[in-house]
């Protein structure tokens, strides 16, 4: 393991080496006697040798060092991605399938490492290169243009005090404040959701779904037909019929018409209890308009749901239908008390060992713990300069080292947000943040149970330079993590993670009862909502204008129609004339023709947790998971595994009994 906390002229030196190594290592691989596993090696130890980069961007002390961290991501991200756009090494790695590979192993690195760099365009010769290329640098361009214009974007709408009658005193302090009991709401998320969520008035509201649905347009709605159009000409050129199914064939969908036909039957299921709970709302927003907690001003059909008046009246509607009490839950969940726990919890069913190593050296900061065996640090809590969300970063791949003769063993670090205890108070925890925990140290053990001997087949995600997309699939990465999430809502479990942190009493049983219940807030009109982001996204990655998917009679001109025909389809409340949230949603750029991985991965983790229903501590099931699920990291198609864990294909119904849908037939 190298050193994870660098300075930031060990920053300059380790990118160099990493980047020569791997340049060294492309240059070389014609003389290697299997150049499959020179190049894996090569690329394994490079990634390992980037771990400290990593860590110093996301967490470091330094802020110099953190700079010049973040800096080198980039720099070493072009470093990894040029090891598979390289045509002189896919001519070397092509020839050398002459020879039989050692092993099963060997032969899918084989195949996998291929089909990546033909998806990259590294097979293509003379003006076919040229012109690929051209498309990739333009499509990079532009998809830095959109983000940049995102991000930058400072546009916030401007109201009275009294238009914004029913927003929290705790978030004025938020607002932008411009004199004379003035407000001006900005278009981010701590600021928007809040505002649709409590504003009485539907004026006020109506205004501000407005500005946010036309956040950007201006400057991205162009890119976004400059960008639909040039992945359209990439994914031809490299032999895709489109960008839609260049993507898929990544993933355990491996075509769009899986998902096609998994969005209908969920659409199809969602469709009465979607019904209902839109009937249940505009009942809600006929009561609140009549005790004035909704004001129906600017609204010419207030007998109607409209896209502006979903948040605040699923938020009435939590309220009043689940009731419960964040603070009291609080109490149960001591964040020492709760992380032991946890620990214990995937150490008892998949017969793990995890052992503090009390005098290592320090890591990066004193409130990292420190590694064991197949190393995994816990960096929990929130610092100044630290990364601000919860992910699990690998840190080095499981991989075999044909240098050192030896395989080397995975590592991974929990970058976390929790709430920090103090001398003199414990850290009592929100329930989510228990349930964030879960889901985290799945991933940990995910990553950390990897058998792996070629590094691309290590857990990993694009947090880190070196990850390809050819890893485990992109609608199996979450599926683990979200299937053992479900042990949060198992009294069995509640009572090994949490106890009052004063009298030691368990979880109260209605409790219990309650968390479950809120667990599912509305799916019906969550799931539609999904549905539709998904298929927008598949149908214009798909090809056109005209953007077309005509078994829902979809036939659009542009973008903005494609989204007002897909909610007409659905039942959804229509958007506004001239918005178009396209032009915002972050996923355009990262998750292109991916966006219903979300869907995918909820299905399969349903279906997984089924095995622990009876008993969610159940070893043996435990056991299998472990061997079945997690152990092969991408060794093994995410579809094949899931069959053999459930000795069965993946079926819609335990997602659609965890949220009371109702299935037509079991596909
Ligand atoms: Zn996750």
């Amino acid at each position: 393991m190298p050193r994870l906390s660098l300075t930031a002229p060990e920053v300059a030196t380790t990118t160099a080496a990493i980047t020569t190594s791997l340049t060294t290592a492309c240059a070389n691989l014609s003389t290697a006697t299997n150049p499959f596993s020179a190049l894996a090696t090569a690329y394994g130890s490079a990634a390992a040798a980037s771990a400290g980069i990593t860590v110093t961007a996301l967490a470091g002390t330094d802020a110099d060092a953190r700079r010049a961290a973040n800096a080198a991501r980039a720099t070493l991200r072009n470093a990894f991605d040029a090891v598979w756009t390289d045509p002189d090494v896919y001519a070397v790695l092509l020839a050398a399938t002459d020879t039989p590979p050692a092993d099963e192993e060997e032969a899918r690195f084989r195949s996998s490492a291929l089909a990546l760099m033909l998806r990259l365009g590294a097979g293509l010769t003379g003006e076919h290169r040229l012109a690929a290329k051209d498309l990739q640098e333009k499509i990079s361009a532009m998809t830095s243009q959109f983000d940049a214009n995102l991000n930058g974007d400072t546009t916030a709408v401007e109201f009275s005090i009294a238009e914004l009658d029913g927003v929290p005193d705790s978030l004025l302090p938020l607002l932008e404040s411009r004199g004379d009991d003035r407000y001006a709401v900005p278009l981010k998320r701590p600021t928007l959701t809040p505002t649709l969520q409590h504003a009485k008035s539907s004026a006020t509201r109506k205004a501000l779904y407005r500005a946010a649905n036309c956040q950007c347009l201006a400057e991205n709605g162009p890119l976004v037909d400059d960008i639909l159009a040039a992945r359209a000409a990439l994914a031809t050129a490299l032999g895709f019929d489109s960008h839609a199914h260049l993507k898929t064939s990544a993933e355990t969908v491996r075509k769009p018409d899986a998902v096609y036909a998994l969005m209908d039957s969920v659409a199809k299921g969602a469709k009465p209890k979607f019904e209902a709970e839109i009937s249940a709302l505009v009942e809600l927003k006929a009561t609140l308009i009549a005790d004035g907690g909704l004001v129906a001003d600017d609204d010419a059909e207030p007998a109607a749901v409209h896209p502006w008046d979903l948040s605040l009246l699923l938020r009435e509607h939590k309220k009043r239908a689940f009731a419960v009490d964040d603070e009291q839950v609080k109490a149960y969940f001591e964040v020492s008390a709760v992380i032991a726990g946890v620990l214990a919890l995937y150490e008892h069913v998949f017969g793990l060992a995890f052992e503090r190593v009390a005098d290592a050296p320090l890591a990066w900061h004193p409130d990292v713990a420190q590694p064991t065996h197949r190393h995994f640090f816990l960096d929990l809590y929130p610092r100044d300069g630290k990364y601000s969300h919860q992910c699990v970063v690998p840190l080095q791949p499981s991989f075999f080292d044909a240098v050192a003769g030896s395989q080397r063993l995975p590592s991974a670090v929990i970058m976390g947000n929790m709430t920090k205890p103090t001398p003199s108070a414990p850290a009592l925890l929100r329930f989510f943040e228990v349930h964030t925990f879960v889901h985290e140290f799945g991933h940990i053990v995910h990553a950390l149970c990897s058998r792996a001997r070629f590094p691309l087949f290590s857990w990993a995600w694009s947090i880190v330079p070196w990850a390809t997309g050819c890893g485990v699939e992109m609608d199996f990465l979450e599926v683990p993590s979200q299937a053992l999430e479900n042990w949060v809502y198992q009294p069995a479990v509640l009572a090994r993670l949490g106890a009052h942190h004063v009298t030691g009493d368990p979880l109260p049983e209605d409790t219990v009862t309650a968390l479950v219940a809120a667990r599912h807030v509305a799916p019906g009109i969550r799931y539609t909502r999904q549905i539709a982001i998904s298929a927008i996204d598949l149908i214009m990655h798909s090809g056109g204008p005209p953007f077309v998917y005509p078994p829902w009679g979809i036939a659009a001109h542009s973008v903005e129609d494609l989204v007002a025909q897909v909610y007409a389809h659905l039942g959804l409340p229509p958007p506004l004339p001239s918005t178009n949230f396209v032009a915002s949603l972050f996923h355009f750029t990262s998750y292109s023709a991916t966006y219903h991985s979300y869907l995918v991965s909820e299905v399969a983790s349903a279906d997984c947790f089924t095995l622990f229903a009876h008993n969610p501590l159940d070893q043996a099931q435990g056991s299998r998971f472990r061997e079945l699920i997690l152990a092969p990291g991408a060794t093994v198609d995410a579809t094949a595994m899931l069959a053999a864990f459930l000795a069965r294909p993946v079926s819609v119904d335990a997602f659609f009994d965890s949220v009371g849908f109702t299935s037509s037939d079991s596909g």
